[in-house]
């Protein structure tokens, strides 16, 4: 194989190890973003939970002052039995106790349900608040992962980087700027095999004579339809 085109070869394979570095640090953000629904979904479901555990709370308020109320109207009412003259007021008087009575009595039924519901919203709250504590420790674990991927990928593109350098040294100027140009247009992969008369980058069918050519001359050759770089490898050379 020409020299050149070996040196090319070794600078791509550096190069996709590169690229693919960068992509999986690119991928990094948007991947963080995506355990973060389930956070807002409880979020999101905790606020309903808190809000009716607050509208019961103050239901609850109301209740006890107008049971106060009652209960004082009721006070009232049996303090006044002194002015009673006869026994029609005496019945009337009485009537409108048992019925101030039997109202405070609706309204402690009333209270006591609501009492009950707020320990089943107290409940659903601490249900909804773990969900969200889970949630939070899940994506810190994520998170700590993803950023030592980033610290990883850092490590590994200074790395490969330094050996890039290298090798571009060797590498022919104007020959490194076709490469570095088809880089650009095609996707990362400037540098593919021909393999069983077919360009691996397009999968074009390279004619027989070209092909033969690829196979056996020193020549540096380009796909004639995606113009990257071809080279070959002999069977026996694979391993
Ligand atoms: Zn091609």
């Amino acid at each position: 194989m020409n020299e050149q085109l070996k040196l090319l070869t070794a600078l791509q394979k550096i190069d996709s190890i590169i690229l693919s570095a960068r992509l999986r640090m690119d991928a990094i953000p948007s991947a963080i973003a995506s355990h973060e629904g389930p956070l807002k979904n409880a979020e999101s479901a905790c606020e309903n939970v808190r809000q009716n555990h607050a509208d019961l709370e103050k239901k609850k308020r109301d209740k006890e002052i107008e049971i106060e109320d009652i209960k004082e109207k009721i006070n009232k009412l049996k303090q006044r039995t002194s002015g009673i003259k006869n026994n029609k007021e005496y019945q009337a008087h009485t009537k409108e106790i048992e019925k101030a009575e039997k109202e405070l009595k609706r309204n402690e039924d009333e209270l006591l349900s609501v009492m009950d519901s707020i320990e089943g919203a107290s409940k659903a709250l601490e249900i909804e608040r773990g969900r969200i504590t889970a949630e939070k420790s899940k994506i810190e674990t994520i998170k700590k992962d993803l950023e030592k991927e980033v610290v990883k990928g850092a490590e590994e593109i200074k790395k490969f980087k330094g050996e890039r350098k290298k090798l571009v040294e060797k590498i022919d100027g104007d020959l490194y700027g076709e490469y570095m140009t088809i880089l650009k247009t095609s996707r990362g992969v400037a540098v593919v095999e021909a393999k069983d008369e077919a360009c691996h980058g397009c999968d074009m069918h390279i004619p027989p004579q070209l092909f033969v050519e690829i196979k056996s001359s020193d020549e540096i050759i380009h796909c004639p339809q995606c113009r990257r770089f071809l080279y070959y490898v002999k069977p026996e050379e694979t391993k």
